[in-house]
Order: structure tokens, then C-alpha cells, then sequence
């Protein structure tokens, strides 16, 4: 059969998903130059395919222009056709970057942590996902049974992400039924960003290929466990000092990396439906699911929002080099781009306003009364969609950081998904996100 070589070039939309447009490779000049037309309305497309209330209408036009440095080529030598995509960028006519282009809030995020601070953000998504095509035995969490069961899935993968250019660092049979973990090393947050997004796309696609499906939803059963992203995070100097060790300072973070991380504890419950976008995120972020519930930073604690994690290192700078926080109350509905660009402007607000390094826990917070938690300064974070858009809603701080629209076209979009679940019950709730993610 004849075949032309075509290249994709995506976009992660406020819906967490890929999308975009393939064109012949042989008009790769052309098309790196200009990009494909892309319309201001696609971005209400749900996670349900519904289109939500747009502003823009059927109005106007875009550019998604690719970003050479994206470049991703995967041959399964299979005969199949070579995975080549870019990750692009959205750009209006007069070439000013789209207000709703999530790849260009992030670098805005990123350029305001560097003109408040000099710093520079390094950063690893680490997922969970299930899968979902074969009955497998209960009893396998952690297991070796449970790895050997899927190591044919396991070592594609990490073959098809090393292809990719993402460094694979372990691959492990999680706790939950069906369910793996895949971490990889850490980047430069764009670049990290930027795999997370791959490293969605790549398991996806290595699933189907075995006759299997990958779900992200970030819950499959109501009693089962969730699928988290944990946004590990250090700072560094332009020159890539790490900076986000002193052995002097509280809890050993730097001032800059102690404010940084009191600004996400300040702002995580106004961001929080920028990084647990769905209406079942709301279920996951409950108490004892090793998930996040109250907004705190916590000392090698798996229920916090931001967690201090362990290094290995024996002196002060193989501790400096490994020195890390990790943001627990992400799931991968999330577009990888807006949950860190969500927590780069708030911790950059931390720097910017001299914060205090937060007291860490080490504790159960859901065993306090509410006078307690109070007391300590603690709340337990939105319970549902609607009320995380309300705390993203009514912070003007956290509104200003975001371009011209973007937040009341963010409130729509979830309007939009919530009317789509509205008459369903619980089972077809999980069964529409298993499927959506
Ligand atoms: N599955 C948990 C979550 O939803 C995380 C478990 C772990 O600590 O790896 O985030
Ligand atoms: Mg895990």
C-alpha cells in the first residue's frame, strides 16, 4: 500500500488533552514556519467532546505553530507508521501568543519566577495510570508478579520514552488494581512539561499497540485508590547551582525555595481547579488516599499538599543536588501546562512577597478538630469542582496572573463538563472519565 510520511503538530488544551493537526512531511519548511490554522473555539471542547459556552464563537483565527525544539520521532519498527510530532505553540494573526495557550502561561509563569527571584525552575512529572484492557488477579500491589505480568508493557515503554528523548527512571506495578507508576528524570520545566505530556501520549499509544488501554482518569472506582501526578520541583540559578538547599534553613529550604513553597500553601486552594481539573479529582483529594486534603506543606508526608521529599545525598551539595518538593494534589486531567504554570505564579507571588518558610507537618491532619486546624492555620481544600472554580474565582491575586480571558473561558469550559455528567449517575461518572482520560 502507498503511505506519506505525516508529522502532527498538538496542543494540550484546558480539557488535558492533545490535539491538533497532521500535515505531510514534505512541507515541513513551511509548515515550522507557519504553523496550521487552529480556531479560538476548539478550546471549550470538553474532555466529552460537548463544546461549553465559548466568547469566541465561530469566530476568528489561530496559528499552532510547531516548536522545533519538541521534535519527537519514535519508530516501533513494527511497520507501523513513525510516531513524528511537535508540540506547538498558539499564536493569533498579528503573532502575540493566544490568551488561552497553555504552553505560552506556562512561560509567562516561568519568566515572572525568574524576573522576581533570578531563578529558574527544574521539575519531573511523576504519573499514575491503570490499565484497563485484562482482568488481573487482585493481590499484585507492588508485586513482582504483578511487574513480570506486564513487563513486555513495561520495557516498550520505556524503550518508546527513551526514543522520545525523556530519560525513563522506574517503571512499577502501583498499589492500586490495574495500576502502574512511570517516573523520569528531572528537566527544565518547559522541557519537563513537555514530556509529561509525551509521556501520556507514548503510554497511551504503547498500551493500544498490546491490545490494552491506559486510563489517567483520576479515579476509576469510587472506593478504588487515585491516579495521581506528583510535580516534583527545585529551584536553580541561571547557570544551574541548585538552589533550593540550605543546610541552615527551615526544614532545609533555601529563603527562596521556603517562600516558594509558602506561596503555593498561600494559594493552593485558589489553584487547586487548575491541577485537579475534573469533577472526580474532588474524590481523590479526600483524606487517607495518600492524596492531598488540607493545605500544607509536609515533612516526607504522603498526604500533603507539598511534600519535602528524602534525598540520598551524605554531604551538603549531593543533598543540594537531590533536594526537592513535590506537589501531591495534581491528577493527570490536569493539561501538565497549566498545573505547573498554576504553582510557578504562586510560589514566584511567595518570593515576590518575602513569605515565610510554612511550618511543616508530620501528622494527620483529619484527626484534628476544626478549631484546631484553624488555629494552625490549615483548611481543608475545596470538595468539589464548583468550589475550587469559586476560590479560583475570587482571588484577584491569582486572577491577575493569568491573560485576558483565560479564567472566566477556564469557568465556562467546566461549566461545560459538569452539564455534560449532570444526569448521570455515580457509575456512568467514573465510566465517562475512564473513558475521557
Ligand atoms: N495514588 C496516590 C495518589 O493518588 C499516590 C500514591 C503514592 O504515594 O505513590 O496520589
Ligand atoms: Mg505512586
Amino acid at each position: 500500500m502507498i503511505r506519506e510520511p505525516m508529522v502532527f503538530v498538538a496542543t494540550s488544551d484546558i480539557a488535558g488533552k492533545l490535539r491538533g493537526k497532521a500535515f505531510p512531511a514534505a512541507d515541513m519548511d513551511r509548515r515550522m514556519r507557519k504553523g496550521v490554522g487552529w480556531t479560538p473555539t476548539n478550546v471549550q471542547i470538553t474532555c466529552f467532546d460537548a463544546i461549553a459556552d465559548t466568547p469566541y464563537g465561530a469566530l476568528d483565527d489561530l496559528l499552532l505553530i510547531p516548536d522545533p525544539e519538541t521534535e519527537t520521532r519514535i519508530d516501533f519498527e513494527d511497520g507501523s507508521p513513525v510516531e513524528h510530532l511537535f508540540i506547538g505553540d498558539i499564536f493569533c494573526l498579528d503573532d502575540t501568543p493566544w490568551e488561552c495557550c497553555t504552553r505560552s502561561i506556562l512561560k509567562t509563569a516561568l519568566q515572572r519566577l525568574e524576573d522576581v527571584s533570578g531563578l529558574r525552575l527544574i521539575a519531573a512529572f511523576e504519573h499514575e495510570f491503570q490499565l484497563t484492557g485484562a482482568n488481573r488477579p487482585l493481590g499484585d500491589a507492588y508485586s513482582r508478579a504483578g511487574y513480570r505480568e506486564n513487563a513486555v508493557f513495561g520495557e516498550t515503554l520505556m524503550a518508546a520514552l527513551r526514543a522520545a528523548g525523556l530519560v525513563p527512571d522506574t517503571f512499577m506495578k502501583e498499589y492500586g488494581v490495574d495500576q502502574f507508576e512511570v517516573t523520569i528524570a528531572p528537566r527544565p520545566a518547559l522541557r519537563a512539561a513537555d514530556e509529561a505530556v509525551l509521556l501520556r501520549d507514548i503510554t497511551q499509544n504503547v498500551a493500544r499497540r498490546l491490545g490494552d488501554r491506559a486510563t489517567f482518569t483520576p479515579m476509576r472506582a469510587p472506593e478504588g485508590v487515585g491516579n495521581g501526578v506528583h510535580i516534583h520541583m527545585s529551584l536553580c540559578q541561571s547557570d544551574g547551582t541548585p538552589a533550593t538547599y540550605d543546610p541552615n534553613g527551615k526544614h532545609g529550604l533555601s529563603e527562596a525555595a521556603g517562600a516558594f513553597s509558602a506561596g503555593i500553601v498561600r494559594y493552593v486552594d485558589a489553584i487547586l481547579a487548575l491541577t485537579a481539573p475534573s469533577v472526580l479529582s474532588y474524590h481523590r483529594l479526600t483524606p487517607h488516599r495518600w492524596s492531598a486534603a488540607y493545605n500544607n506543606l509536609g515533612l516526607r508526608d504522603r498526604e500533603a499538599a507539598l511534600r519535602i521529599c528524602p534525598t540520598t545525598g551524605r554531604d551538603s551539595a549531593s543533598i543540594a543536588s537531590q533536594f526537592n518538593f513535590e506537589y501531591r494534589a495534581a491528577d493527570p486531567a490536569a493539561s501538565p501546562y497549566l498545573a505547573l504554570a498554576a504553582l510557578v505564579f504562586a510560589g514566584a507571588q511567595g518570593i515576590r512577597d518575602a513569605l515565610p518558610t510554612p511550618e511543616a507537618t508530620a501528622e494527620d491532619l483529619s484527626l484534628l478538630d476544626p478549631a484546631t486546624l484553624a488555629d494552625r492555620g490549615f483548611i481543608r481544600l475545596p470538595q468539589t469542582l464548583l468550589q475550587a472554580l469559586d476560590r479560583f474565582d475570587e482571588s484577584a491575586t491569582v486572577k491577575g496572573w493569568f491573560p485576558g480571558q483565560f479564567q472566566d473561558i477556564y469557568r465556562m469550559h467546566k461549566q461545560g463538563e459538569m452539564a455534560f455528567l449532570a444526569d448521570k449517575d455515580e457509575t456512568a461518572l467514573f465510566a465517562a472519565y475512564e473513558t475521557a482520560y
